[in-house]
């Protein structure tokens, strides 16, 4: 008997070698399959964009395999099997639009290079906390020196224009940071774009002025170094940042989190705790195949890093980064445009793909996360 198989338009079709992934966005199911020269012919037909996603199949050409395979598939809501008509079905694969090009006049160009920048986030500086963690989060990490105010307020002034553009400044050593009151009070017009991170043993600081103001805040916690500090000057509204770096700092954040509503994990790597982050932070292949990534994810992990696109870094030196384990892009004094140009040659993180080493014929390379970038 004839039948029609037409995949719907959020259904992914990927191929490796002899496997091949099917992969709805829309109910977030996956089916991985070897395929038999029939679903090697069909997934061809498939692929071929002039059949419109949507192709016959004789029953009698299939065996058990292939029979499951439409099974699996119908099961999963990934497409669907009808007899086959007159009236033939017609679907779509996933396409990606992109409405917003880089090409015109050179001045325009640059505009739509700014228009990328959505957020940039400012070392503030001080005795924070031991470890340059600063590479793998957002971390207050124990700095010489304070961006001076007089360099941060024309910086901001730079920036304010571009609505799109979110600031956040962290605070290692809120306490001792010169002019802090002279800097808050210049913040105001900021309101909803900016928001403020500080250590918990200091969140005090800022309960008096900064819930007025609009501005988001950002409570960091080490529960192995400051216990629960913070959770009594801040609670409900707040987002709460914990760092683990082992299993006994994960279960002691959790008891400190519990019934908080905005909290985030930050698993730190140490150099020595390479067994706590691969039981709980390493991705298995079962948890990427069952990861609920939409399909603007899944287009974005194509063209763009994930993690990085649009953010830069300042530290308290002045110095502009797009990924603190590349060079700095420029400094507090260079135009904006050269420091978004800069990133646009040399690819430090914005758009840093998996598109080389193993990853380049990965078939799950569309799911996965975009790379971390490492120092070089
Ligand atoms: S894309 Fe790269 S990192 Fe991700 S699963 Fe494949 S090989 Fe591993």
């Amino acid at each position: 008997m004839k039948k029609n198989l037409t995949l719907y338009p959020d259904t992914f079709l990927w191929t490796k070698d002899a496997f091949e992934l099917l992969y709805n966005a829309k109910n977030y199911q996956s089916y991985e399959f070897v395929l038999t020269p029939f679903l090697s012919d069909l997934s061809h037909r498939l692929l071929d964009f002039s059949n419109f996603y949507s192709v016959d199949i004789d029953d009698e050409d299939m065996d058990e395999a292939d029979r499951d395979f439409l099974c699996q598939v119908e099961n999963r809501h990934l497409g669907v099997l009808r007899e086959a008509g007159i009236r033939k079905t017609v679907s779509l694969p996933p396409l990606l639009c992109l409405q917003r090009g880089r090409k015109g006049k050179s001045d325009f160009m640059m505009d739509e290079f700014l228009l990328d920048l959505t957020s940039v986030l400012f070392y503030m500086g001080g005795n924070g906390w031991e470890g340059q963690f600063q590479l793998q989060a957002e971390y207050p990490f124990r700095s010489p020196e304070y961006l001076p105010v007089e360099r941060l307020l024309p910086y901001l002034e730079k920036l304010y224009p571009f609505r799109q553009c979110s600031v956040r400044l962290l605070f290692s050593d809120m306490a001792h940071y010169p002019r802090a009151g002279m800097l808050m009070d210049r913040l105001s017009p900021w309101e909803k774009r900016l928001s403020l991170s500080v250590r918990a043993s200091e969140a005090g600081l800022l309960a008096g002025w900064a819930r007025g103001r609009g501005f988001g805040v950002e409570i960091l916690h080490d529960v192995q170094i400051e216990g629960a500090a913070g959770l009594e000057d801040y609670g409900m509204d707040e987002e709460h940042v914990f760092f683990v770096k082992n299993t006994a700092g994960l279960e002691a954040a959790s008891r400190f989190a519990e019934g908080l509503p905005h909290v985030r994990f930050v698993p730190l790597f140490t150099g020595k705790n390479r067994d706590f982050l691969e039981e709980n932070v390493f991705l298995t292949r079962e948890e990427l195949l069952s990861s609920r990534v939409s399909k603007r994810i899944v287009f974005a992990h194509d063209v763009l890093n994930t993690h990085y696109y649009g953010k830069l870094v300042v530290m308290p030196d002045g110095k502009v980064h797009s990924h603190l384990g590349k060079p700095p892009l420029g400094d507090m004094d260079s135009f904006l445009h050269q420091i978004v140009k800069a990133e646009e040659n040399e690819n430090y993180a914005w758009k840093v793909l998996r598109n080389k080493g193993k990853c380049v014929r990965c078939l799950y390379r569309h799911l996965c996360p975009s790379p971390m970038c490492t120092r070089t």
